[in-house]
């Protein structure tokens, strides 16, 4: 443990530092499609994660298309995401991953920080993610001032996407995480500090009924009703949901129809499905597919259904459990309690294990209240999840050379 000390030492003095390149970032308004301040916010990761010395690339990420709430199809732009590469040829290859967007739109009116006390930071983000990726930088600057860094490689990827299930980056994950001994993300932990063990997959869609129009007075019966179609969708959906296998149907949004004098001739939902396997999660969505298809030919109108984002369920397995242990084991090093429990949340971790790779996607900041505007930063546990992550690192390295 000796020989790990001057390189968590370090970390501690690097309280304030952390602090301030949180309420940096913060400040920076970053929703997902708010590609100025995505921008802005770019640029001073470049500038702050250069401290690393590692090769930095910008990758603009593809539009997507998107049904709007009244069904007309409309692009998306995206922002680009940061990669960073260093030392390839190393023994040892991690990935890092984390998001820079956040959840709160231009207009919001939630944009200060503010310390209520000594030790809690409220403000945009704080802890989702912008915490997570102080906490992913100082424990990789520690880990470049120690000897141990020869050992290790690592790909970086930030991204500008994931609040909206990470459409334009998903790719890169799959490709940058390949061959890695391990992906470390940094998500929040919960806030009783324990990490997120299993994840269920996540899946958006929109349906989209296309019927006909009619006077609703002198010709009824001739039009065909997109709500009605859509209505008696909507409960079969909802009969799908399953409390036995934990799959769910959540019908979000609806919105249809116009002037009651006439047929309506359009009508769409919005639905997300979770679930804990692979194999539920397509069964629901092929069981989805066969209904709208049904439902097209029963009420002779035209059904049509759109992936928004999917993440497939993140399962916990062998070599995932060896790598939480592996942490726990570090935590206890540093007098830190790590426990792990299932989740219902998806991320981008999600997407890196379902290619095989070991991943803990909550490695970041501990806090509470994210996505609401009372989000919470425990100021503290940002020295403390670097180190849990810095000392892993050079454990890992250690261990390799004797
Ligand atoms: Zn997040």
């Amino acid at each position: 443990m000796d020989q790990f000390c001057p390189y968590l030492d370090w970390i501690d003095s690097q309280q304030e530092q952390m602090l301030a390149r949180v309420k940096d970032w913060a400040d920076i308004n970053s929703h997902s499609l708010n590609i100025n301040g995505l921008n802005v916010m770019l640029a001073s990761l470049k500038r702050e994660f250069s401290s690393l010395g590692a090769a930095a690339r910008t990758i603009s990420l593809d539009s997507m298309e998107i049904i709007d709430p009244k069904g007309a199809t409309k692009t998306l732009h995206l922002g680009s995401a940061l990669h960073l590469s260093k030392r390839q040829n190393a023994p040892i290859r991690f990935f890092f991953g984390g998001h820079f967007d956040t959840v709160y739109p231009v207009e919001t009116d939630f944009i200060n920080c503010m310390m209520v006390d000594q030790n809690t930071l409220v403000g945009p983000g704080v802890t989702d993610m912008k915490g997570g990726l102080a906490v992913m930088l100082t424990a990789l600057e520690a880990l470049e001032k120690s000897p141990f860094a020869e050992s290790i490689g690592y790909e970086i990827l930030l991204n500008p996407d994931e609040e909206i299930g990470s459409p334009g980056s998903s790719y890169l994950f799959k490709e940058l995480s390949k061959n890695c001994r391990a992906a470390l993300l940094f998500e929040p932990a919960f806030p009783d500090e324990s990490l997120a063990g299993a994840r269920k997959g996540s899946s958006n869609h929109t349906i989209l009924v296309k019927g006909t129009s009619a006077h609703a007075g002198r010709d009824f019966f001739s039009g065909k009703s997109a709500i009605a179609a859509l209505s008696e969708l909507l409960i079969r959906i909802h009969e799908l949901n399953h409390p036995e296998k934990d799959t769910t149907l959540n019908l979000g949004y609806i919105y249809g129809g116009g002037p009651v004098n006439i047929v309506p001739d359009l009508a769409l939902c919005r639905i997300n499905i979770r679930a804990i396997s692979d194999e539920e999660m397509r069964l629901t969505e092929s069981r989805l597919d066969e209904m709208i298809q049904e439902l097209a030919k029963k009420h002779r109108v035209e059904a049509r259904l759109f992936v928004e984002s999917r993440r497939p369920p993140k399962p916990f397995d062998k070599a995932t459990e060896k790598l939480f242990m592996e942490i726990k084991k570090c935590g206890k090093k540093l007098g830190q309690k790590i426990e792990w429990n299932p989740t219902g949340g998806a991320c981008d971790g999600n997407t890196v294990a379902a290619e095989g790779i070991p991943a803990i996607d909550s490695l970041g900041a501990i806090g509470g209240e994210i996505h609401t505007h009372n989000e919470f930063l425990l100021v503290d546990s940002l020295t403390k999840r670097a180190k849990l992550t810095a000392l892993y690192l050079m454990k890992a390295a250690y261990e390799k050379s004797r």
